[in-house]
């Protein structure tokens, strides 16, 4: 089977090697863009199987080329896990509206990361078949 590809939209380069260090390790193949605009023009072209979002980023922050996303039969069917260090309720839910999938907070906890990756990968797979 193809590996699962995934697209990390990040500014930060050292949050960018850490995802995609542990995505690489867990066996995905790994694309990449550093704001919300490249994040949207690569997810539109390369029509990966999940996107790691980041929020706060120039050019476009993450709520706002989640909503892109979600709103382009293109790509609305793609999950976003959004990476956020946002920590506060309002922040998630923010994110949540934008129609993110889910989201790992930052700094990301190694252990829960792969399961999390994993679990929505699993749920989208199931949810094209169905
Ligand atoms: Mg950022």
């Amino acid at each position: 089977m193809n590996k699962p590809r995934v697209l990390i939209v990040e500014d930060n380069v050292d949050n960018y090697e850490l995802v995609r260090f542990l995505l690489e390790r867990a066996g995905y193949q790994v694309l990449s863009a550093s704001n919300g605009v490249e994040g949207v023009d690569a997810a539109k072209r390369e029509q990966p199987d999940m996107i790691l979002m980041d929020l706060s980023m120039p050019e476009m922050d993450g709520w706002k080329a989640t909503a892109h996303l979600k709103s382009d039969d293109a790509t609305r069917k793609i999950p976003v896990l959004a990476l956020t260090a946002h920590t506060l309720p309002g922040d998630r839910k923010r994110a949540i509206d934008a129609g993110c999938d889910g989201y790992i907070s930052k700094p990301i906890n190694v252990a829960s990361f792969d399961k999390l990756v994993a679990t929505l990968l699993r749920q989208a797979r199931a949810d094209l078949q169905s």
